[in-house]
């Protein structure tokens, strides 16, 4: 396995795999844990040739976000891509993928899908996803690209950007993985307080309550809100909302193409932790 820092060495590598070998990307900031684990190994079962990128992306952090302190840990990384058998790592450095980041052309998904959930809170962020996974898309011009469910409003973006860009790549969405009492793997779990790391289980909570109270034939989307928020109590919830799965536009009444986000902050000694997640009802 290699690990690479800059695009010339990189295509170089790619034109020479592309002649008889498909390509798998997984783009990732890092700090890999098993949920990226489990993107990467699909990406090798399907694919004869795995980039893993890992590029804490500058222009997808506002102002006052943790561009700074997120977790960076190439070494660890790489010992996780080499037991997975992943053929390149691909670590550029900010310089190496910006030439001059507050210049730069950008990719800007539509305003109404961005101004909702994760978007409103963090004006820029999606254009910054948009814009360097089409960069990544072009310099490694993969036939397939693993996203995680995780993020469910980037992998809308993304889809609808690959078909509205007309990119030539198949998006694989990968399901959450999460840990044993159900908290969905994220790098900024280590953020957590031991205190904040028990509250944060009230998302999972409050997720798979209502997917069994929809189970049971409850499919008013307001009750079933209104129960999430109860058990969400005294916590900071930035958004619970459920959503048409393919539209991401709100309903009233809940079908089996229905999908429950939301993000909840909890403040600590060290910073603000904004924790997300969602589940298919
Ligand atoms: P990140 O490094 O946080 O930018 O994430 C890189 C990719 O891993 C994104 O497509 C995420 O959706 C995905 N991912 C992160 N956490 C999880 C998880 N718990 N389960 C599945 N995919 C995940």
């Amino acid at each position: 396995m290699k690990v690479i820092k800059t695009i010339k060495e990189l295509r170089e590598i790619l034109k020479e795999a592309r002649k008889n070998k498909t390509i798998g990307l997984v783009p990732t900031m890092g700090a890999l844990h098993l949920g990226h684990a489990s993107l990467i190994k699909n990406s090798t079962k399907e694919n004869d040739f795995t980039v893993v990128s890992i590029f804490v992306n500058p222009t997808q952090f506002g102002p006052n976000e943790d561009y700074n302190k997120y977790p960076r840990t190439l070494e660890a990384d790489s010992k996780i891509c080499e037991e997975l058998d992943v053929d390149v790592i691909f670590s550029p450095s900010p310089d190496e993928m910006y030439a001059d980041q507050n210049e730069s052309t950008f990719v800007c998904p539509a305003y109404s899908d961005i101004n909702k959930l994760c978007g409103k809170s963090r004006p820029g962020h999606f254009d910054g996803v948009a814009t360097v996974v089409s960069k990544l898309f072009n310099i490694v011009k993969p036939d397939r690209a693993y996203f995680g469910e995780k993020d469910a409003q980037q992998l809308f973006i993304i889809k609808k950007m690959v078909r509205d860009l007309n990119f030539d790549i198949e998006i694989v969405p990968c399901p959450i993985i999460r840990e044993k009492d159900g908290l969905a793997l994220s790098s900024r779990n280590t953020y957590l307080n031991q205190e904040n790391r028990k509250r944060a289980l009230k998302l999972s909570k409050a997720l798979f309550t209502i997917k069994e109270m929809s189970q049971k034939g409850i499919k008013n989307a307001e009750q079933l809100v209104d129960t999430a928020l109860s058990i969400l109590e005294n916590e900071d919830v930035e958004y619970f909302e459920i959503l048409d799965l393919n539209k991401f536009e709100k309903i009233d009444t809940i079908s089996n193409e229905s999908i429950a986000l939301c993000a909840v902050k909890f403040p600590q000694e060290n910073g603000t932790v904004r924790l997300i997640d969602n589940i298919k009802l």
